[in-house]
């Protein structure tokens, strides 16, 4: 049977793809379609047909998946920042869990038992909403002329307005409404991104989750905003306000953040606590405050990384840290350690951290860090990890540093360079501690690690993102005892 674009078909969804899409088949023929849910029988229409598979347009459900649920925000379909909101969120941790599986199954070649075997159940939250403690807003003009903030719709500049993201920190609303507002009355008015007219571009939000502490930065095509005291003072009585500033970029850009920063009122920073957690609070699925109160502060400032997820992301690195198997002895290298959220949570335990970033910015961030909280066991060096770690290699003679007990890696989406990991197996550390943000790099990494003398001791997934696609994965792997291994 040929299929042809506009053609509609019904049919059941019996998989879900990569990016969250519902799949079904007409005799042998595949159909990718989005927002459907895995159990949907559907209506759609094909978009865009090829020999054996078809794009199609969802157009109605006729009969309901078992686990398919309302979705909480009524623009999850047109934003497309929340692919599985309609998916129930056991389903979407076990998808989630189960993508991880295939990743290491088919591209790092693993066996399915042995997989199987070493999984861990994937670590969801308890209520998986309102946990972004980060969100930038584009503001703009609808089609009458009213200024407006929100998203932009899937793919395209047009902002849908909506001040009440399901993902991010009720206060947005109140923050977001109350700058319309100022901004209307004061006349000011929003970037076009056509013209390069305009002042306004972006309104970014951050919010420190345990201290409490809300940032405001506007960000401006221009360097001063007018009538600024009047912003100032109907923001500052919004409760957790301790910090607004400007920031200016006047390129025409798809980059949210200008270079220059500057404080309106109030406080530089912001500032954020990660606790460990044990695992039997991790595992108890409870998102409660972590019981062990100690932890790294972090200083945050308009344009300083920091994870978006802080409830799970103490979850991820109290995992990694277990996993690390740290007695207050041995000597870590933390490899991509952007400001030094590992390696600080590590030198807690270690007795050397040594850190490798790329961004200059992180690295003074990471010594500051350091600093704030009194650690003086962990020294940073900016670089490439792939040119960093060999240059060591060869040229160091400290054979702790050579040699280190651990090595934990946290790459971006694309995964380690070879380079790099040619030489964590050089260094052979006891063991090598994985967080991934692509479980597809991380399974071809794995592989190379296993085929060089490493083998997998344990998997689990983190879930750092609710209702979407996107998962963490921590991985442990330790070196053979024989020597079987060549070093190369
Ligand atoms: N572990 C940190 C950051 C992880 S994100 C945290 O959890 O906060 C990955 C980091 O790798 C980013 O900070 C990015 O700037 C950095 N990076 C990207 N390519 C790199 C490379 N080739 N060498 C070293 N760091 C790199």
């Amino acid at each position: 049977m040929e299929y042809n674009k506009n053609d509609e078909i019904t049919l059941k969804i019996e998989d879900i793809g990569v990016d969250g899409e519902g799949i079904g088949k007409i005799d042998g023929y595949t159909f990718f379609v989005k927002d459907a849910v895995i159990g949907d029988m559907v209506q759609a229409k094909v978009m865009k047909a090829k020999k054996n598979y078809a794009y199609a347009r969802l157009l109605q459900v006729l009969e309901p998946s078992d686990k398919r649920v309302e979705p909480v925000c009524p623009y999850h379909r047109q934003c497309g920042g929340c692919q599985i909101q309609s998916l129930d969120y056991q389903a979407q941790l076990a998808f989630k869990e189960a993508k991880v599986k295939n990743h290491f199954i088919r591209i790092g070649g693993f066996d399915k038992a042995l997989i199987d075997k070493l999984m861990e159940p994937v670590v969801g939250m308890e209520h998986p909403w309102h946990y972004r403690n980060k969100a930038q807003f584009p503001v703009g003009k609808n089609k009458e002329g009213k200024l407006i903030t929100g998203f932009y719709a899937g793919r395209t500049h047009d902002i849908i307005a909506n001040t009440d993201c399901a993902l991010g920190v009720t206060e947005n609303k109140e923050i977001l409404e109350t700058i319309l507002q100022v901004m209307n009355d004061t006349h000011v008015t929003s970037y076009d991104e056509e013209t390069g007219k305009g002042l306004v571009r972006h309104i970014l939000i951050r919010k420190g989750f345990t201290s409490g502490e809300i940032m405001v930065c506007f960000v401006i095509n221009g360097t001063k905003l007018p009538h600024e005291e009047v912003f100032v003072e109907s923001l500052k009585k919004i409760p957790g306000m301790t910090s607004i500033y400007t920031n200016s970029n006047m390129q025409k850009t798809n980059v949210i953040l200008g270079k220059e920063s500057r404080v309106l009122w109030g406080e530089p920073v912001i500032h954020d606590v990660i606790h460990r957690r044990s695992l039997e609070e991790i595992n108890s699925g409870k998102d409660s405050m972590a019981k062990d109160r100690e932890g790294i502060t972090f200083a945050i400032s308009p344009l300083s990384f920091y994870q978006v997820n802080p409830v799970q992301t103490e979850k991820l690195y109290s995992l990694a840290l277990e996993y690390a198997g740290l007695t207050g002895t041995e000597t870590v290298w933390d490899l991509y350690c952007g400001i030094g959220t590992i390696s600080l949570f590590m030198a807690q335990r270690a007795k050397k951290v040594y850190g490798v970033e790329i961004v200059p910015e992180a690295i003074e961030d990471a010594k500051r860090n350091a600093k704030n909280n009194g650690i003086t066991n962990a020294s940073f060096f900016v670089g490439k990890a792939e040119e960093v770690l060999p240059d060591f290699y060869k040229n160091a003679s400290d054979t702790d540093m050579l040699h280190p007990d651990v090595i934990c890696v946290d790459p971006p989406r694309k995964g380690c360079d070879e380079a790099c990991l040619q030489t964590m197996v050089q260094m052979q550390p006891k063991k090598i501690v994985y967080v991934s943000c692509d479980s597809a790099t991380l399974a071809r990494d794995a592989r190379y690690l296993c085929e060089h003398g490493y083998e997998l001791v344990k998997i689990r997934p983190v879930d750092q993102f609710g209702h979407t696609t996107h998962v963490e994965t921590v991985c442990l792997l330790s070196k053979l005892h024989e020597a079987k291994h060549h070093v190369m």
